[in-house]
């Protein structure tokens, strides 16, 4: 039997398999998540991170191995790959890329099920380190919801803390202003720009950031800003 707290994220496009998917493991007693973009998916392992994730390779929005590359640049969590495409060399590389098992559509219900109690089991025995990071400087426990300058701890809001997730879960990558607001602030709020300008000067502040010589928060002007790394 399962623990009734395992939550597990789906990670899918198609509103039917996701759909499907869902019944069947509220079924089992499992908690469900669904995303049905893959940058929606990856803010949701940070916002509230799942015990496992099922990924759809086909996604619109993000290739199925950025996704699994992105998340295992931070995240240890156990990936199961759904794959229409029969072809190894997929299957070899969403392996390789970090994935820990796939299952082929169509797929039966009870192999999915079979997959899953797998993986949490092997889960289950490892001891899953909190997603930290550290940069020089710098370190973010995102589970525990700690942050270190210079060893020293700094307390955040739960929107700088939302911030500085997204910056530091990025390594460096470029975050669009409209993708910063939608995340931290939801759906809606894309134009809110004034908001952002805000949350980063204060989060800066308090890191002790400099913005006319930055150590961690760059500004990308007019476009959006990104951890140094
Ligand atoms: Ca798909």
């Amino acid at each position: 039997m399962t623990t009734p707290a395992e939550t597990l994220l789906i990670v899918e496009d198609e509103a039917q398999i996701r759909k499907f998917v869902r019944i069947s493991l509220e079924a089992q007693g499992y908690q469900v998540l669904e995303a049905r973009l893959g940058e929606e998916g990856l803010a949701t392992c940070l916002a509230s991170p799942p015990h496992l994730v099922i990924l759809d390779l086909g996604l619109p929005d993000l290739d199925g191995m950025d996704f699994i590359r992105r998340l295992r640049a931070w995240s240890t969590l156990p990936i199961l790959v759904l794959s229409v495409r029969a072809s190894e060399t997929e299957k070899i590389q969403a392996l390789d890329a970090g994935a820990n098992d796939y299952v082929t559509k169509p797929f039966g219900i009870g192999e999915l099920m079979a997959r899953i109690r797998v993986l949490l089991r092997k889960e289950e025995r490892r001891a899953t380190p909190s997603p930290q990071f550290t940069f020089p400087g710098l370190r973010v426990d995102l589970a525990r919801r700690e942050v270190e300058v210079d060893g020293s701890p700094v307390s955040l809001s739960r929107k700088e803390f939302a911030l500085l997730s997204l910056l530091v879960a990025g390594q460096g990558q470029v975050l669009t202003h409209e993708r910063i607001l939608r995340e931290v602030w939801g759906a809606g709020h894309q134009e809110d720009t004034h908001y952002l300008r805000v949350l980063v000067g204060n989060l800066r502040q308090k890191l002790g950031d400099d913005p006319m010589r930055p150590r961690f928060i760059l500004t990308v002007q007019g476009v959006g800003y990104r951890l140094a790394v």
